[in-house]
């Protein structure tokens, strides 16, 4: 996307776009490197204990060598809900695989102080009307988030079946008895008939490739992966009480550091937060819900109604209210509304997307006027303010982050968009000054950018060997997203090609376990022993998806970060990485048509 040169400005306030935009391509300029991707380092071989299950131990069991109707990988989200939906169709014999020690997903492991949802509970929460459960904040925090994950597990009994702290090694298609063999890291090796996919985008740690990052010799670990045992407190607010004497760097100012620098501020002797880029920190505005206002809104259909609307206001629809309220639903309505101001005669595609700029550049003031307005240190509140548009990056929302700098002992290292230069045996080095510190926590987030089957940590290998490496080298390419031609019987859970809907990735789940719950029952009750996309089927979606707008999000000539290949060209498979192009809500309309008429359009069963 580009700035427009934009003709009606009369009406707005006096923003020196071209000023600005030679400011965000300057601030820009200092973080592009070469090496891209490449940069972060693959958390094995030595790095490998940055990966063990502080929560759980791991128990010892007996490989399975038997046969389950259903298999699914990665017991988050995705494999909760798509159990549910075949347990409520009658199929109860599904099996989740997941490496953590229990279901959960992200939120089992994601448990650093501060942790929770950042879009509505109401809606990112799956399965709320199905559970009785009644959030207890507008943002739950995520031992909350990780009680729901159990609760599913518990109410659909995915519990009795599921195997933990177990990692797929192998998953073939046999075509002789129409059934997929899975192998894994405990000596399994059994059978199931159909297999659902859900690893997830951001589970894969990562650690910044920085010189020196193995020599150093006090305490360090990844934020996924918190070590309570040396910080104290837990993961549901008690005082981390044995930071008290600590100096302690947080490495990363993204979405997780937001969430965790203010606890770390009121517990650690000093707090050192390394910045290369600030985060977009807008208000939060949390506050715990009313059992009395739930239960007037809670009628039978309530939460479906809720991510409608949601979806409604975030992506194509037309909603006359706004239920959900949040950080989201605003930034929608308020690029809607600058576009609304455009006379009919004016809605051209330069003019919205110049309105939408307009907006953009407005919010973006509006977040760094309220850094100046709650940091006090004016040098590192300068530093704090972020020079890019509000989606290059993942937009957070916080209203004690940037208090946090106010803190006595907590201090921001800016590194200018360099990044760490060194990591030594007693702290890190930036600029040439060298930090000592107790403690070192990466808050370097996860693998996005590499390829899936690194990510999976497995190659799904189809009929006559195809592996999805080689199905998927030019790009993912699948029907609705679920379905790949040449890969029967198994079905991706995710968002991608489908609703696409990323700012509730939940709604995308629960909606796609419906869908599969619906072919897997379709299966058995006309005793199909094989369901397949046809490769026709297929190359129309994939058509359909390339008549869309393209990616919204993560421009090339944005600040580098996951969202945008670090900055770098990410080649034509990119192009793919889309969704339906009438809008998440039509494709919840339209899928909802294709599973409930049976007739499955596209997909053959055998
Ligand atoms: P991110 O990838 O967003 O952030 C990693 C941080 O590490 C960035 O600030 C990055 O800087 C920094 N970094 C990387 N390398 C270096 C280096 N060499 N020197 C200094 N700093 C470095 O990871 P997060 O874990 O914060 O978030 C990942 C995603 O997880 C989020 O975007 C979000 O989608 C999800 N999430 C969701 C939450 C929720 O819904 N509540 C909460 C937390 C996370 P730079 O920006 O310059 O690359």
């Amino acid at each position: 996307m580009t700035i427009a040169d934009d003709t009606t400005q009369a009406s707005r306030p006096a923003i020196d776009k071209k000023a600005l935009l030679a400011k965000y391509i300057a601030e820009r300029d200092k973080r592009l490197r070469a090496d891209g991707n490449s940069q972060y380092l693959e958390v094995k071989g030595r790095l490998a204990h940055y990966l063990d299950d502080p929560y759980t131990p791991r128990v010892e069991r007996a490989p399975k060598t038997d046969h389950v109707t259903f298999a699914f990988v990665g017991g988050g989200f995705a494999g909760l809900v798509t159990g549910a939906r075949l347990v409520e169709a009658g199929v109860t014999d599904v099996r989740i695989i997941e490496k953590g020690g229990d279901f959960g997903g992200t939120w089992y492991w994601n448990r650093y102080p501060g942790a929770q949802c950042d879009t509505a509970s109401m809606i990112y929460m799956p399965l709320l009307e199905e559970t009785g459960h009644m959030p207890t904040e507008k943002y739950a925090h995520a031992p909350e988030i990780l009680e729901q994950c159990q609760r599913i597990g518990k109410q659909y009994g995915l519990y009795e079946n599921a195997l933990f702290h177990t990692e797929i090694e192998d998953l073939s298609w046999d075509e002789a008895n129409s059934r997929w063999v899975i192998s894994t890291n405990r000596g399994d090796r059994f059978t199931a008939s159909f297999i659902g996919l859900g690893t997830g985008p951001l589970h894969v740690p990562k650690l910044p490739g920085i010189p020196g990052i193995e020599s150093f010799k006090g305490h360090s670990f990844h934020t996924s992966r918190w070590d309570y045992d040396y910080t104290g407190g837990d993961p549901k607010g008690a005082p981390m009480a044995k930071l008290a004497d600590k100096r302690v760097a947080i490495i990363g100012t993204g979405a997780t550091s937001v969430q965790a620098v203010p606890h770390l501020a009121k517990a650690c002797k000093e707090l050192l937060v390394v910045q290369r880029t600030p985060s977009s920190v807008d208000v939060r505005a949390n506050a715990p819900i009313d059992p009395e206002w739930f239960s007037s809104i809670a009628t039978p259909g309530w939460q479906l109604r809720w991510l409608e609307n949601f979806t409604a206001n975030q992506a194509g629809g037309n909603a006359e209210v706004d239920l959900v309220q949040d950080g989201w639903t605003d930034l929608s309505r308020r690029i809607r509304g600058k576009i609304m101001q455009l006379p009919p005669e004016d809605r051209t595609p330069m003019k919205m997307l110049a309105a939408y700029e307009d907006s953009d550049f407005e919010k973006m003031e509006e977040i760094r006027a309220r850094v100046n307005s709650i940091v006090a240190d004016t040098e590192a509140a300068e530093k704090l303010k972020a020079w890019y548009r509000q989606l290059c990056k993942r937009p957070c929302f916080h209203d004690t982050y940037l208090q946090a700098f106010n803190t006595p002992g907590t201090r921001l290292i800016d590194t200018d968009g360099k990044g760490v230069e060194k990591i030594t045996e007693k702290g890190f080095v930036v600029a040439g000054v060298e930090y000592e510190v107790d403690c070192i926590i990466y808050a370097s987030g996860f693998e996005v950018g590499t390829e899936y089957k690194r990510r999976a940590g497995f190659d799904l290998v189809g009929r006559d060997g195809l592996k999805l490496s080689e199905a998927w080298a030019e790009g993912m390419k699948s029907k609705h997203g679920i379905h790949v031609h040449g890969f029967p019987n198994a079905f991706f859970v995710q968002p991608t090609q489908g609703a696409n809907l990323i700012s509730n990735v939940p709604h995308n789940l629960t909606d796609s376990g419906r869908t599969i719950a619906t072919m897997v029952k379709h299966a058995l009750d006309v005793g199909a022993q094989q369901v397949e996309v046809t490769q026709e089927a297929q190359d129309a979606w994939v058509e359909l998806l390339l008549t869309g707008m393209g990616r919204m999000m993560g421009a090339p000539d944005c600040t580098p970060g996951y969202y945008n290949n670090e900055g770098q060209d990410p080649g034509p498979a990119a192009k793919l990485n889309v969704g339906y192009p009438a809008g998440a809500t039509a494709y919840f309309k339209y899928i909802d048509a294709w599973r409930s008429s049976g007739q499955f359009d596209g997909v053959a069963f055998r």
